[in-house]
C-alpha cells in the first residue's frame, strides 16, 4: 500500500479521527489519517473531559494518557456559582462512567492520540487538506471513489471517514449541512496561569456581568489544567453563550472573557488570559445528511456536542469507535453505512441531545436563566437539585439507569424526539436524511 491508497481514509486527526484510525487500524485495516495542520497542533477548546469523556479514553485504551501519574488533575466534580450562591456537585457514583473527571490542553492530547493511532498501524499525514471528492452512484446513492488534496494529490479508498470538525469542507460537498438556525453555541478560550492550577474542582459561572455590572448572556467556565503541562500551573478560562436563529446571542465573547478574566484574578491569582481564541459549536445533531453508501460524519462533523454543557471530545471518540465497528456489517450490507449510520446515531444520542437542545433553546429565553438561577443556586435542595443537574447535563445517564431522575429524563428524551419526529417528519433534524 501507498498514501495513494487505503482501505480506510480518516480526514481531520482531532480525537475523532484519531480514534477512528486506532480502532480501524486495531481491527486490521489499512488506514491513513489525513490532517491539513502540522502536529502538535492547538485547537480552541475549554479541553475539560468529564467522566464520559473519561470513559471514553479508557475504552480506547488511552488511560495513561490522562492518569494521574501522567500529571493530570483529577477533578471531583462541578462547583457552580452565581446568582448569590454557590453549589458543590461531585460527579455522580455509577456503574459504567468514573467519578473522574480531568482536563488537558488539546495540544497535548491531541498529539497523544495521533501517536496512538500510528503506534496501531495507521498511517499519518499532516499538512494535506482534503479540498474534493470522486464519487459514483451506487442505488441511487453517492459512492466515494477517491478524495482530492489541495497540493494535487489524490487517495483513493473503500471507506472515508470524515473528522473535520466544524468546517467540514468535504462533508459539504457530499451534501451534510449544519443546520444553523438550531442551537448552537459561540465560545472562547484562554489559558491563564495561576498558583492553583492543581483545584481538584471545574468552576462554572452561570451569572456573568460586563465591568458597569450588567448581565451578560452565556456562561463562564475555569477548568484546572493542573500544574505540569505544556502552560505550567495554569486554568483554562473561558465564557460561551448558546444562540439561535430566532434569538441570536448578542456578545462578545472574547471581550465577555476579559472582564470575567478580570473579575476572577484575584480570588484565582490570575496572570493575563493568553492563547485567547474563538469559535462556533455546532451542537445535538444538528446535521443532514450524516452517511452515504461508503462514507461517514463523525464528532463535530455529525454536530455530536452536548448541547447542555458544550463537550464535544466524548462523543467524538464514542462515535468514531462506533462507526468502524459498523463496517463488517456495512461490508456485507448493499447500503454500507448509508441508512445504518445515521439509525445507529439517533439510536445511540437521538433522545438525549433532542431533549438538551429543547433545554438548551429555553436557555436563550431572555429572563429565564435569571428566574430560575436563585431557586437553584440558594433554595435549601440546591446541593440536591444542583447533583441532578450536573448529572444530567453531563449526560451521565444510561438506559440500564433505574433511579427516578434518570427514568424521568429518559422519559422526557422519547418524548422529545418523538415530539421532533411527528411535528418535523420533514426537516428531521437530527442525522436526518
Ligand atoms: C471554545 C470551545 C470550548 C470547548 N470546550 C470543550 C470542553 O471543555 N470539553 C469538550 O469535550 N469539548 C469542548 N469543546 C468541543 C470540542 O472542542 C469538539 O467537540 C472536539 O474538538 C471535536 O473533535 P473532532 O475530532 O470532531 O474535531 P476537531 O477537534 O475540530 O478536529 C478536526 C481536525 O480536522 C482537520 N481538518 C479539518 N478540515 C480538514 C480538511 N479539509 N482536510 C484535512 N484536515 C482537516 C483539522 O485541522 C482538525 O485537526 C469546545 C469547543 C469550543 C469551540
Amino acid at each position: 500500500m501507498n498514501d495513494t491508497e487505503c482501505e480506510v481514509l480518516v480526514v481531520g486527526a482531532g480525537p475523532a479521527g484519531s480514534a477512528a484510525a486506532h480502532r480501524a487500524a486495531g481491527a486490521g485495516r489499512d488506514v491513513l489519517l489525513v490532517d491539513m495542520q502540522d502536529f502538535p497542533r492547538d485547537k480552541t477548546c475549554g479541553d475539560g473531559l468529564t467522566p464520559r469523556a473519561v470513559h471514553a479514553l479508557e475504552r480506547l485504551g488511552a488511560s495513561d494518557l490522562i492518569s494521574a501519574s501522567a500529571g493530570r488533575p483529577e477533578i471531583h466534580g462541578l462547583k457552580l456559582h452565581g446568582f448569590g450562591g454557590s453549589v458543590t456537585a461531585p460527579w455522580p457514583e455509577h456503574p459504567e462512567f468514573p467519578s473522574r473527571g480531568t482536563a488537558v490542553a488539546r495540544t497535548d492530547i491531541d498529539n497523544a492520540l495521533v501517536n496512538m493511532a500510528v503506534a496501531s498501524g495507521a498511517r499519518r499525514r499532516t499538512g494535506a487538506k482534503a479540498v474534493d471528492v470522486d464519487t459514483d452512484l451506487v442505488n441511487g446513492a453517492r459512492r466515494v471513489r477517491a478524495v482530492h488534496f489541495a497540493d494535487g494529490s489524490t487517495v483513493h479508498c473503500r471507506y472515508l471517514v470524515l473528522a473535520e470538525g466544524v468546517r467540514s469542507g468535504v462533508a459539504r460537498a457530499l451534501g451534510t449541512r449544519w443546520l444553523r438556525g438550531l442551537v448552537h453555541g459561540v465560545a472562547a478560550r484562554s489559558y491563564c496561569p495561576t498558583p492553583f492550577g492543581d483545584e481538584p474542582w471545574i468552576h462554572s459561572h452561570l451569572e456573568l456581568r460586563d465591568a458597569a455590572g450588567t448581565a451578560q448572556p452565556g456562561y463562564g467556565w475555569i477548568f484546572p489544567l493542573g500544574t505540569g503541562g505544556e502552560h505550567g500551573s495554569a486554568v483554562n478560562l473561558g465564557c460561551g453563550a448558546l444562540s439561535t436563529s430566532r434569538r441570536p446571542a448578542k456578545v462578545n465573547v472574547r471581550r465577555l472573557l476579559a472582564t470575567y478574566a478580570e473579575q476572577c484574578r484575584d480570588e484565582w491569582r490570575l496572570g493575563e488570559p493568553d492563547y485567547v481564541a474563538s469559535a462556533l459549536l455546532p451542537m445535538g445533531g444538528a446535521v443532514t445528511r450524516v452517511a452515504g453508501v461508503n462514507w461517514a460524519a463523525v464528532g463535530d462533523t455529525a454536530a455530536l456536542v452536548n448541547p447542555l454543557n458544550g463537550e464535544g471530545i466524548d462523543y467524538a471518540l464514542e462515535s468514531a469507535s462506533d462507526v468502524i465497528d459498523l463496517l463488517p456489517d456495512a461490508d456485507r450490507s448493499p447500503d454500507g453505512l448509508r441508512y445504518m449510520w445515521p439509525a445507529h446515531l439517533s439510536e445511540r444520542y437521538g433522545d438525549a441531545f433532542s431533549l438538551a437542545r429543547r433545554a438548551a433553546t429555553l436557555l436563550t429565553m431572555p429572563g429565564l436563566l435569571a428566574a430560575l438561577g436563585p431557586l437553584g443556586m440558594r433554595g435549601p435542595l440546591a446541593d440536591h437539585l444542583m447533583g441532578s443537574a450536573a448529572r444530567l447535563m453531563g449526560n451521565l445517564v444510561t438506559p440500564e439507569d433505574r433511579d427516578l431522575t434518570a427514568r424521568a429524563w429518559l422519559t422526557a428524551g422519547r418524548l422529545s424526539s418523538a415530539h421532533d419526529r411527528f411535528w418535523h417528519a420533514e426537516s428531521r433534524p437530527l442525522f436526518g436524511r
